[in-house]
């Protein structure tokens, strides 16, 4: 819809549309496992190679028991427009294994993550096709794929995949690049339409407190804004003056839980403080809403409440087109997520050029490097907006599209 969207902005063929609604490389195979019972188990997996216009394909691979081929190519088309709008020179894919991987022994879940490489090996590579993790695959998993796809290959190819553990050729920086990326999207807004006087009494409620969550919550607060509430799948806490979020991420860690009363144990702060709901954290009264947990958060059923002016998309697809309808004319200005949360992919492209290279950077040069592609991504799609008069996410895959049909063309 959006592609169609865009596509029509642009001026673009009926041609060139369909071919870029078209993958370039659909593989679908089984993936046989022996099972610790002794027994043999066969999981069906796949790759989709979207579009490879820009540079090697990209994408990472989930594991998950509901992934299905249309999601698998639904993802990586998305990873084309990221990539793009990131200006990074890749293309986009997407792999899965329909598997729940927590019931899965850690030996069985070797099995399986060597023997997808080995399904996949004649089509990725460090020019070709660079996997990373997704939902449900972790560092430890992409450390077994890379060592898989190394012995195969005969010689050692760190740079086949990406989000592999620091000791074993990751990047300093990857960790925090989608919260940081985030950040910088959010500065560059503010700077063009600022929400108040001073920053300090900008106001900010965030969905999820997970890594995106809790990376972006650091920057937000050390550059002065105010966290006045944060949850998570069991809870979570609102203080009006704003949470203080290192705090918060010990109690995290150590309880598993977002706790109001641990997390200011020995003082009277947490009587300032109340319990909120995932609903109600949605719908309070913030300057800011950043969603950054799971899909369709943000739906016709509660759209008409959401009392933020902006909405920071680092989840992906948090807001949906129903809601996208009542939120746009109520004034609310909703930064999507291909940009918001662009700065993961952003880190990857970091971590593969320094695997190419055999180099370490430190975590300064990492994310300074992260901080230009997001600036100069949040300015092309501001251009577009001007230059069309459409809404950012009109916007951002009308970038997007652009790029990967120029070099199509
Ligand atoms: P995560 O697993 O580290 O954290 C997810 C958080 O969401 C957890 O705090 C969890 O408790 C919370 N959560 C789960 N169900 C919830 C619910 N019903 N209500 C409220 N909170 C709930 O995951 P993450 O890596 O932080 O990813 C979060 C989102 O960002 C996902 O949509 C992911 O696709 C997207 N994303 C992540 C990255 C990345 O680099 N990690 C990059 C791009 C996009």
């Amino acid at each position: 819809m959006l592609v169609d969207q865009a596509a029509k902005v642009l001026n673009l063929s009926s041609e060139m549309k369909e071919k870029l609604g078209t993958p370039n490389r659909i593989l679908a195979f089984e993936v046989p496992v022996k099972m610790d019972d002794g027994t043999e188990k066969k999981f069906a997996g796949w790759r989709v190679q979207h579009n490879n216009a820009l540079g090697p394909y990209k994408g990472g691979i989930r594991f998950h028991q509901d992934s299905n081929l249309d999601e698998v190519k639904a993802l990586a088309s998305l990873m084309t427009w990221k990539t793009s709008l990131m200006g990074i020179p890749y293309g986009g894919a997407k792999g899965a294994v329909a598997v729940d991987p927590r019931s899965l022994s850690s030996r069985e879940l070797e099995y399986l993550s060597r023997g997808y490489v080995r399904a996949v090996a004649d089509f990725i590579g460090p020019d070709k096709d660079i996997p990373a993790p997704d939902v449900g695959t972790n560092g430890q998993i992409m450390e077994w794929m890379t060592d898989e796809y190394s012995k195969i290959m005969g010689s050692p190819m760190p740079a086949a995949f990406t989000g592999k553990p620091i000791e074993k050729g990751g990047s300093q920086g990857r960790e925090e690049a989608t919260g940081f990326g985030g950040y910088v999207v959010l500065r560059e807004f503010l700077n063009r339409r600022p929400l108040a006087g001073d920053i300090k009494d900008i106001t900010v409620a965030i969905q999820g407190f997970g890594n995106v969550g809790q990376n972006i919550a650091v920057f937000l607060s050390q550059h002065g804004m105010k966290i006045i509430a944060v949850s998570d799948s069991k809870g979570g806490m609102c203080e009006p003056d704003g949470i203080e979020i290192p705090q918060l991420i010990d109690t995290k860690e150590k309880t598993g839980m977002i706790d109001r009363n641990k997390c200011y144990p020995l003082s009277s702060r947490a009587n300032l403080c109340h319990d909120c709901t995932n609903a109600s954290l949605l719908t309070l009264q913030t300057d800011i809403l950043i969603p950054a947990a799971l899909e369709n958060q943000i739906t016709d059923e509660n759209a008409g409440e959401v009392k933020a002016k902006v909405i920071l998309e680092m989840a992906n697809g948090p807001v949906t087109p129903e809601a996208d309808a009542i939120l746009i004319p109520k004034g609310v200005t909703i930064i999507p997520d291909i940009l918001a949360n662009g700065g993961g992919v952003v880190g990857s492209y970091f971590e593969w050029i320094q695997s190419k290279a055999n180099d370490y950077w430190e975590k300064e040069k990492v994310l300074a490097a992260i901080e230009e592609k997001m600036v100069n991504a949040f300015r092309a799609v501001a251009e577009a907006k001007e230059t069309h008069h459409i809404s950012w996410r009109e916007a951002v895959y009308a970038r997007a599209l652009d790029r990967v049909a120029q070099a199509m063309k």
